[in-house]
């Protein structure tokens, strides 16, 4: 049986293709290079899967290597598939969000002709795929449009520069804006917990937050013209009814060409996005529904 594998900074989840789910709680080894490491090895190895999909957050080629992950420095130069080289069991990685955004083709959106995804987490990733097939770029690295830049200058970004789209519209981004419009250091939840119950600084915070998100939005429409973009992640998820009209407010600010084609929704896959995306790029491998079927 087939399984995926998303290795984030504080969980392990692994998605089977039978339905079953696994979280692992990974956060208190995960600065531990050779701890982490193993019990890599052994969540996937569990089981005994015939292949396994793993997303992998970070810059991540489709070789397997994984050339830096912001948010677990600890793999920074890890080959994933030369980890499994003596295993017997045939594995596939890619960047999370690049396989979680083949997820949303392969589960939900099979029309698309583009889809493109971005999830805001801890972080802001993208995903495309055209026609079917994820684009990963000539290295594996394409997509990375967390760090297109929407503001010159602007508020600092995990990844070393400034005014990244990331640096607005992710959960340090949103907590940053909370505090600069006079509110407390607060967690991005608790924030959002507080725009949903009428606070007017959290408000004016999520605000903020959808203009650079609808702003980065109409970025992408311009470069891409998808039929089809989906918002995911753990601080999408959170603000739910708060972002009912980004869908408008992006088709106002892109050009009337590429917006009359674009339609905006949710992804249904929750915490699970990273590791849909990872069963979905194994099973379009392994099983005769290509990835560029229809
Ligand atoms: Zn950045």
């Amino acid at each position: 049986m087939l399984k995926g594998v998303d290795i984030g900074g504080t969980f392990i989840k692994v998605l089977w293709e039978d339905g079953r789910r696994e979280k692992h709680f990974i956060k208190n080894i995960k600065d531990n290079r050779e701890t982490l490491l193993k019990r890599v090895k052994e969540i996937v190895l569990d089981g005994s899967p015939t292949a396994v999909g793993i997303a992998v957050a970070g810059f991540t080629a489709t070789s397997g290597k994984v050339y830096r992950s912001p948010n677990i420095p600890v793999i920074d130069g890890v080959d994933f598939r030369e980890l499994f080289r003596d295993s017997g069991i045939e594995v596939v990685v890619g960047n999370d969000v690049s396989v979680a955004a083949f997820g949303e083709w392969f589960f939900d959106n099979r029309e698309s002709e583009i889809l493109l995804l971005v999830a805001v987490g801890t972080g802001l990733g993208g995903g495309l795929v055209i026609e079917g097939k994820p684009f990963f770029g000539v290295c594996g690295s394409a997509m990375e449009v967390g760090h297109h830049i929407v503001e010159r200058n602007g508020y600092p970004c995990n990844c070393g520069r400034r005014g990244c789209w990331e640096a607005y519209c992710s959960s340090y981004g949103l907590q940053r804006i909370y505090r600069e419009l006079g509110g407390e250091t607060l967690p991005d939840y608790e924030i959002v917990k507080r725009a949903l119950g009428g606070e007017e600084t959290a408000l004016r915070a999520v605000d903020t937050f959808k203009e650079y998100l609808s702003v980065g939005l109409m970025n992408m429409v311009h470069l891409f013209n998808p039929d089809r973009i989906v918002l995911g992640g753990g601080v999408v998820e959170g603000m739910g009814e708060l972002l009912a009209d980004v869908e408008g407010r992006v088709k106002e600010l892109s050009e009337s060409l590429p917006s009359s084609c674009v339609s905006l929704g949710f992804s249904e896959a929750g915490e699970f996005l990273g590791a849909r995306g990872a069963l979905a790029f194994i099973k379009s491998l392994k099983t005769d529904i290509k990835a560029d079927g229809r």
